[in-house]
């Protein structure tokens, strides 16, 4: 196999819990690039240790300083780096920083080569039990301004929807279905995928605010399935 990885940007997947999900070619990627951006140097010199890949240069890439560092990115690779872009967990760019790199990038017509991984999206509506024909994945809802009407609109598609929430609005969420489309549609929440406490909750919004309520709430990390709209 080939060792010297060519000067480009190289978009790696990495797990979304169980470290068996990484690839062999992440990992060959990730072992020979010349530095890797990441969002949390301390969280992804962790991960590389954990997957026995010593690495030497990991800079730091997140939401705040993407225009300052996709420069610098931009940069190295002119100058014949090879860089890893990972983020904390599943692929970069999925509801995760990397948008403004990639672009610089190919402006600069520079080489943008994906290494496939796990996403948590994907991962979910696999085993949703909910259509996998046509779906829309709309990331994280707005916390708070547009809020309503981003919940408004997203359920009025004639499609699958996923969406990322975060354990502490689920509850409201289901509230906010509830008032939207009542007990009509059927739901799934995946939660902790690849992890020792993976489950599927699985039924219509009464049910599943039920289950919750009975738990007195969920934790961990969790994608949440609605099945289309019936027209
Ligand atoms: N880039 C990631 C991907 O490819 O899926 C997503 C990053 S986003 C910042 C994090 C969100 O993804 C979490 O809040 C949760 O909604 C979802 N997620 C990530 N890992 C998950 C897991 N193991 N189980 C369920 N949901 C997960």
């Amino acid at each position: 196999m080939e060792n010297n990885l060519e000067p480009a940007l190289y978009i790696v997947s990495t797990p979304i819990g169980n470290l068996e999900d990484i690839t062999l070619r992440a990992i060959r990627v990730l072992q020979n690039c010349d530095i890797i951006a990441c969002e949390d140097t301390r969280h992804s010199g962790l991960l590389l240790q954990k997957l026995n890949i010593p690495h030497k240069s990991l800079i730091s890439y997140y939401d705040y300083n993407e225009s300052e560092k996709s420069v610098e990115i931009i940069k190295m690779i002119s100058e014949g780096k090879s860089v890893c872009l990972i983020s904390d967990a599943g692929t970069p760019l999925i509801s995760d920083p990397g948008y403004k790199l990639v672009n610089e990038a190919i402006t600069n017509n520079i080489k943008v080569v994906p290494i496939p991984g796990v996403s948590a999206l994907i991962t979910a509506l696999s085993a949703s039990g909910l259509s996998v024909h046509n779906f829309t994945f709309v990331g994280f809802a707005p916390q708070k301004k547009g809020r309503k009407t981003f919940l408004t609109n997203i359920c009025m598609l004639e499609t699958t929807i996923i969406l990322y929430e975060s354990c502490h609005r689920i509850e409201k969420l289901l509230a906010e279905f509830y008032e939207i489309f009542g007990d009509e549609r059927k739901i799934c929440i995946a939660r902790e995928l690849t992890k020792f406490y993976e489950e599927f909750l699985r039924g219509t919004v009464s049910e599943l605010r039920e289950i919750i309520s009975k738990r007195k709430g969920l934790k961990g990390e969790l994608v949440v399935i609605i099945d289309a709209k019936k027209n």
